[in-house]
């Protein structure tokens, strides 16, 4: 059994629809669960939908018509003459919609964001399942609220892996070894039966999902580049494709910013030691990276992986005594009751310096928390810089004409803090 994921490049067009369609065909005969995400940037599209229905503005009706033409206009293309009812079930998909959006919200906005942001995943697997369907690959639509389970984290569900487990297990299970499965990234069910969210980017951690609690031999994310690279290769022209990569360093590489993977997707599959393609959906003929190889078995190139929108805090004691355990423990739990999320920390006799993912409410509040009690300095707007095997690394070509404001090197990766 095996669960590929589609993410909403593979499926941003009429082309692009009939191009997955073209790579399934391969594997018409095998056991497959396939997760697909929104098409293109509706999800872009739909959390400004959101943002319209929260403040009650006439961007209201225009961004819904938009969602609504620009998914049409796809159907049009690849269902031409369908006289299918699953026409009808995406009309009342976008009747539904309209019609959540005519309730008064109340305050609560992750958990109507994750109510309206949903239908991108829903709308994207009807038409893609249909169309598959009427060009002879035949599969089933189902539903993943009625296996992800989760928490009420709206917009990121943390998942009851029991709960999931045993529906995937007795219920999926048994539908994919007979027939292909269309389902959504992305989504789940809370304990209350709304539905949520696992963050954006989440349905390679859907594919996880699915791929543990299945027990598939494998996850395949299609793409649009080659497989997993080295550095951006817009940033960097000597970028290459890497071959192997332990699950360690994946794990690490996403966590630092590499936007290939979504970072929680590894840790369920280490977990059973599934291992991980990921692959061209243009050229679905090549080799691709795969996740999952013993360290000794992995490419020894040097990675580069820039992580943006940076915020260095520096905090020290106002009457310049040790930074010690009680600070850092008191430190600590600040930032993770507001949410902040530390990238890189050092510390000093008297001062600690972090790098944080910079979220403008979540870090003014934390530092006018801070402020109390230490002296805070924050700098913010830079990128972190995070390479691996940097024995070998070109460092200076990515720190030309930078400032270098805090730097970290263990025995495997060097961490810079550019300005
Ligand atoms: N459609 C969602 C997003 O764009 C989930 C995903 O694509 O993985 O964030
Ligand atoms: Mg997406």
């Amino acid at each position: 059994m095996k669960v590929f994921k589609f993410g909403g490049a593979s499926v941003k067009d009429a082309d692009a629809v009939r191009n997955v369609a073209k790579v399934l065909g391969n594997f018409a005969n095998e056991n497959v669960l396939i997760v697909i995400s929104a098409m293109g940037k509706t999800t872009n599209l739909l959390e400004k939908l959101v943002d319209a229905y929260f403040n009650r503005t006439d961007a209201k009706y225009s961004t819904f018509e938009e969602i609504k033409q620009f998914h049409y206009n796809i159907i049009d293309k690849l269902l031409p003459q369908t006289q299918s009812h699953a026409f009808d079930d995406i009309e009342n998909i976008f009747i539904e919609l309209e019609c959540l959006l005519e309730a008064e919200p109340d305050n609560n906005y992750d958990y109507h964001y994750d109510q309206i942001v949903s239908y991108g995943e829903i709308i994207s697997t009807k038409i893609v399942s249909t169309y598959l369907n009427e060009a002879g690959l035949k599969n089933r639509w189902m539903d993943a609220q009625n296996f992800i389970s989760t928490d009420n984290t709206y917009r990121e569900g943390k998942v009851n892996w029991s709960l999931t487990n045993e529906k995937i297990a007795k219920t999926l299970k048994p539908i994919v070894q007979k027939k292909m499965v269309i389902t959504q990234g992305f989504i789940g069910r809370s304990s209350v039966n709304t539905t949520v969210t696992l963050g954006r980017e989440g349905s390679d951690y859907s594919a996880a999902i699915f791929a543990f609690c299945l027990d598939a031999e494998s996850v395949t994310i299609w793409k649009d580049v080659a497989g997993v690279m080295n550095a951006d290769p817009k940033r960097f022209a000597e970028a290459v494709k890497i071959s192997g990569l332990s699950y360690n360093k994946a794990i690490e590489m996403a966590f630092y910013g590499a936007t290939v993977i979504h970072p929680k997707t590894i840790q369920p599959l280490l977990n059973k030691e599934i291992p991980l393609y990921v692959k061209s959906f243009i050229n679905p003929g090549d080799e691709g990276t795969t996740v999952g190889v013993s360290r000794e078995k992995e490419d020894q190139v040097p990675t580069y992986i820039f992580k943006q929108n940076q915020m260095l805090i520096s905090i020290a004691s106002k009457d310049f005594s040790f930074i010690v355990e009680e600070n850092l423990s008191s430190i600590f739990s600040l930032f993770a009751c507001y949410g902040v999320k530390i990238n890189v920390m050092q510390n000093s006799a008297i001062s600690f310096t972090v790098c944080v993912d910079y979220n403008e409410h979540k870090c003014n509040d934390l530092i006018n928390e801070l402020e109390q009690n230490y002296r805070v300095k924050s700098n913010s707007n830079l990128e972190l810089l995070t390479i691996g095997k940097y024995e070998s690394a070109e460092v200076n070509k990515f720190t030309e004409g930078k400032k270098i404001l805090m730097e970290q090197r263990n025995r495997r990766s060097l961490q810079l803090v550019l300005a």
